[in-house]
C-alpha cells in the first residue's frame, strides 16, 4: 500500500514537528530559561483550555497583548496548535487602541501582561482575559495564567488545519494612517518560514566557501530585538522553532542586558530594527570576546542607513555579516532580501525578491511597468502575499489586484538589485520636482556629524512644499548647518537640499518597529518658527 506522506504545511505542523529535543533551551528571559519540553507542555495546557473550556473552534480569534515575555510564545503556538487565529496586539497602544482592535478583530480571548490588563480596565465588551505574570490578586473577571496552563499533560486538540486557513490577523504599524488588519494564511507564513531557512543556509554556505570563521557550526540562538507583535518578530519566533534554536527575549531594549545574553547564551544572530541593531554593532565592535559567537546581524522593518551596513562589513569582517529583509505585514515579512557579501557590496539596496516572489515596478498613474532605473511603485506577487484586510473589502481591493500587491513604496530596479526610494505618501513635490525623502536621508546619514535623519515636506507659499530635515548630531560633533547644506549640494540636485534643518536634542520619535513618526515631526516643525 502506498502511504501519502508530506512535510509540515501549516504552523501547527511546524510546531508539532520541530526537531528540538525536550531538554534544549527555547526561551531565555532575564534569568528564566525554559526548555522546548516545558514549552510544549504549556502550549498543550493552554490549547486544551481554549478548546475544551472556552469552546473556541477553528477560525476563532485569540488576541495576544504583551511585551516580549516568554508567555507570548506560548500563547501564539497554542493558538496555532488549536487551529485558532492569533491576533498580536501592539504593546505600545493605549487602552482605547487595544480595546478598539479587540472589538474590530472580534477576539474571544485575550492573553495579556499586567500593563495591558490595567490599560483595559473599565473598557466595555472585552473578551475573556488571561493575565500572565500577575503579582497582585487576579482582578475580578480575569483568569490567572497558572490556571489555564495546568492541564499540561493533554494531547494537542484534534483539529484539521489546512494551508489556506487563516493563521494570523496582524495590525500594520499605522505609519501612514489607521492600522489595517492583515489576514495571513498558514501558507503565507510557511512560505516565509522556508525563505528564512533558505536564506540562513545560503549565508552559512557562502561563508563556508570563503572559509570564514563565521561558518563554524554552532547551535543557533537569536537575540530577538523586534517586538513579536510585528511580522518581523513573529518571523524570528517561527524561525527559531524551525531550527530548534534558542530565543533570547528582552522586555524592552537594554544594551547591557543584550550583551549579557549574547555572551551567556553564545547567541549567533541578533535580529531587530536598524535603530536598535546599531547598538548591537557597537557592542560587537567594543566587546569582541563577549560577542564572538555572533555571526549574523539581521535587520529590516524600516530603511537601513547604508553607513551601518558598511560598519558591519569593515569592523566585523570575517566575524559577522549583515542581512536586510524588506517587506511589510502584507507580504508576511521579507519579500526582498540582501545578505552577506552582496549586502556589503550594495548597502543601499534591499536585495532581490526572495524565492517564489515576483516583482513589477509600475507607473502608479498608468499601472504599466517602467524600465530599469526608473522609479515606480513596487508591486509583488507570490505565495506570501496576504489574503486581504480584515473586514475591509474596499481597502483590500485598493491594494490587491489579480494577486499583485501594490506596496505603497516607490523604488527602482537596477541589474536585478531593488532599491526602495520612498513611501509614496512621503514624496515631497517641491516646485514641481519630486524629492524622495529616502534619498535625502541616505545623503544626510553619509555625512560624518549626522547620527539620525528624517526628511519631511513642509508647506511653502511659492514652491508648494519645501524640504525640511530633522537631525540628531553624532556624539561629540558640533552641528554645522551651513557646512552640511554645502556638502549636500555636492551629493544631491539643488532642489533636494533641505532648506530647513533642525537639530534635535534627543532621538527621533519612532514607532515600536523603528519607523520615524513623520507626522509628529511635521507637527513639531509647524510650531517651529522658520526663517523666510
Ligand atoms: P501602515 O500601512 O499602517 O502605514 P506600515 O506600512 O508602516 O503601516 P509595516 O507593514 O510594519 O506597516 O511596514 C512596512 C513598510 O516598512 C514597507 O512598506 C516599507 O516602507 C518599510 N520597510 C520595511 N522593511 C524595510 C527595509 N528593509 N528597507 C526599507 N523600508 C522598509
Amino acid at each position: 500500500m502506498r502511504v501519502h506522506q508530506r512535510g509540515p504545511h501549516t504552523l501547527r505542523e511546524l510546531y508539532l514537528t520541530t526537531p528540538a529535543p525536550d531538554d534544549r533551551v527555547f526561551t531565555v528571559y532575564g534569568d528564566e530559561r525554559r526548555t522546548y519540553g516545558e514549552h510544549r507542555r504549556s502550549v498543550a495546557g493552554l490549547a486544551a483550555w481554549l478548546v475544551d473550556e472556552q469552546g473556541l473552534r477553528p477560525g476563532d480569534r485569540v488576541a495576544i497583548g504583551m511585551r516580549n515575555v516568554p508567555e507570548w510564545t506560548v500563547a501564539f503556538w497554542a493558538a496555532m496548535v488549536a487551529g485558532l487565529v492569533a491576533v498580536p496586539l501592539n504593546a505600545w497602544w493605549t487602552g482605547d487602541q487595544l480595546a478598539g482592535a479587540l472589538g474590530h478583530a472580534g477576539a474571544r480571548v485575550l492573553v495579556a501582561d499586567p500593563e495591558r490588563v490595567t490599560a483595559l480596565a473599565g473598557h466595555p465588551d472585552l473578551p475573556t482575559i488571561v493575565r500572565v505574570r500577575g503579582e497582585d490578586p487576579t482582578p475580578a473577571g480575569v483568569v490567572a495564567w497558572e490556571d489555564v496552563v495546568r492541564r499540561s499533560d493533554q494531547a494537542p486538540p484534534a483539529v484539521d488545519v489546512a494551508p489556506d486557513d487563516t493563521a494570523t490577523l496582524i495590525y500594520t504599524s499605522g505609519t501612514t494612517g489607521r492600522p489595517k488588519g492583515v489576514v495571513s494564511s498558514h501558507r503565507n507564513h510557511m512560505t516565509n518560514a522556508l525563505n528564512v531557512a533558505c536564506l540562513g543556509r545560503a549565508v552559512a554556505l557562502a561563508a563556508a566557501r570563503r572559509g570564514d570563521a563565521a561558518a563554524a557550526p554552532t547551535r543557533p540562538g537569536t537575540l530577538l530585538a523586534y517586538p513579536m507583535f510585528h511580522i518581523a518578530g513573529l518571523n524570528g519566533l517561527y524561525g527559531a522553532v524551525l531550527s530548534g534554536a534558542t530565543l533570547a527575549l528582552l522586555h524592552h531594549w537594554d544594551p547591557d542586558e543584550a550583551l549579557r545574553l549574547i555572551a551567556s547564551e553564545a547567541l549567533t544572530t541578533a535580529s531587530g530594527v536598524p535603530a536598535v541593531l546599531r547598538d548591537v554593532v557597537e557592542l560587537a565592535v567594543d566587546h569582541p570576546r563577549e560577542t564572538a559567537s555572533l555571526t549574523r546581524i539581521a535587520m529590516g522593518g524600516a530603511p537601513i542607513p547604508p553607513p551601518l551596513v558598511q560598519r558591519v562589513a569593515t569592523k566585523l569582517a570575517g566575524r559577522a555579516s549583515a542581512a536586510n529583509g524588506y517587506g511589510a505585514t502584507e507580504t508576511t515579512s521579507a519579500i526582498c532580501a540582501n545578505t552577506g557579501a552582496d549586502y556589503a557590496a550594495h548597502p543601499d539596496s534591499v536585495g532581490r525578491p526572495v524565492p517564489g516572489a515576483e516583482l513589477r515596478v509600475v507607473d502608479p498613474a498608468t499601472g504599466t511597468e517602467v524600465p530599469d532605473g526608473v522609479v515606480g511603485e513596487l508591486c509583488f506577487r507570490g505565495p506570501q502575499i496576504m489574503r486581504g484586510y480584515w473586514r475591509d473589502a474596499e481597502a483590500t481591493a485598493a491594494v490587491l489586484r489579480d494577486g499583485w500587491l501594490s506596496s505603497g513604496d516607490l523604488g527602482l530596479r537596477r541589474e536585478g538589485w531593488v532599491f526602495v526610494v520612498d513611501r509614496a505618501k512621503d514624496v515631497i513635490v517641491r516646485g514641481g520636482e519630486n524629492v524622495y525623502c529616502g534619498e535625502v536621508e541616505a545623503a544626510l546619514l553619509a555625512q560624518p556629524g549626522v547620527l539620525e535623519a528624517a526628511v519631511v515636506g513642509i508647506p511653502h507659499p511659492r514652491l508648494g512644499e519645501d524640504v525640511a530635515a530633522v537631525l540628531v548630531a553624532a556624539p561629540g560633533s558640533a552641528p554645522d548647518t551651513g557646512a552640511l547644506q554645502e556638502a549636500l549640494g555636492r551629493a544631491l540636485p539643488s532642489f533636494a537640499v533641505p532648506g530647513t534643518v533642525i537639530w534635535r536634542g534627543g532621538p527621533l520619535p519612532r514607532t515600536a518597529t523603528g519607523k520615524v513618526l513623520k507626522d509628529t515631526l511635521r507637527g513639531e516643525l509647524a510650531e517651529t518658527p522658520q526663517s523666510p
